[in-house]
């Protein structure tokens, strides 16, 4: 399912060479002692090089970008798995139905309006519609290890719940659906394997205010449509003033996320033109 490698994990870059080779074939800069910029595991000398395979990447993505994943079609509706469950009755469902067609809210909470199951239960069956775990932060801080963006902890319902440093394992918790596409590009730009759980929206709501008081000031958030040109030449910027040693790509729906590591760790997102 994964478009993007997750060798990360084990990659090695580099190491013990003295001289490096740019990954630009029409590089004309002489080999020397450069920090340079690495990107998809090739080295780049400068911002003139990196720049134009950060163009070439873009071109490369933006096609292939994550779409809406279709909704769980063969999974069993939400309110027959609360009356599997004993939690609702046929007459209740028939009553949710009903409300939820005239007033076109989400079904689940329709159900926590008209008293009919709490939030614990719907998060639980929603759950078990994508065969996934509930998990309960309780009075737990979030991992703070694994940085998001918070604009798109905001656009995809999820946040980083739980995080194990030995083979780290990052639990990304959803709320409403599991965004696939937003797995894979969190394992590409964090060097993580992700995998996905539920929680509740209250917990969600408390654990995400905490955290845009805290992690917003590396965030840049470009909400114009730009293309590959522009975006490559952003990127090539923001990455030269601050000293970028390596840049990684994460392509979302709706963002590209680019990461910025080095001395200072930077997001930077970029809202990508609908289609
Ligand atoms: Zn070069």
């Amino acid at each position: 399912m994964s478009k993007f490698d997750i060798q990360g994990l084990t990659r090695t870059f580099f190491g013990g060479k003295d001289r490096r080779e740019c990954a630009n074939p029409t590089c004309t800069t002489k080999p020397k002692q450069q920090i340079g910029i690495r990107f998809y595991e090739q080295w780049f000398c400068g911002p003139d090089c990196f720049e134009r395979a950060a163009r070439q990447k873009l071109l490369e993505l933006m096609p292939a970008r994550g779409k809406q994943e279709k909704p769980p079609s063969l999974r069993m509706p939400l309110g027959l798995v609360l009356v599997s469950r004993g939690i609702l009755s046929h007459e209740q469902l028939k009553i949710a139905l009903d409300q939820q067609r005239t007033s076109g809210t989400n079904f689940g909470e329709v159900l926590q309006e008209l008293g009919f199951a709490t939030q614990q239960q719907v998060t639980a069956a929603v759950a078990a519609q994508w065969a996934c775990p509930v998990f309960s932060l309780g009075e737990r801080p979030l991992p703070t290890a694994v940085h998001i963006p918070t604009r798109l902890l905001e656009l995809y319902g999820m946040l980083p719940v739980h995080f194990q440093e030995a083979g780290r394992k990052l639990m990304v918790g959803f709320i409403t659906r599991v965004q696939h596409h937003m797995l894979s590009t969190i394992e590409h730009v964090t060097s993580c394997t992700a995998t996905p759980c539920f929680i509740t929206d209250n917990e969600y709501r408390r654990h995400l205010q905490s955290l845009a008081v805290v992690s917003v000031e590396n965030e840049l958030v470009c909400d114009r449509a730009n293309g590959p040109a522009e975006i490559a030449k952003l990127v090539r910027d923001q990455a030269s003033y601050v000293g970028s040693e390596e840049v990684r790509f994460g392509m979302c729906r709706d963002y590209l996320w680019g990461r910025l590591l080095g001395q200072q760790e930077w997001d930077l997102l970029f809202r990508l033109p609908e289609d």
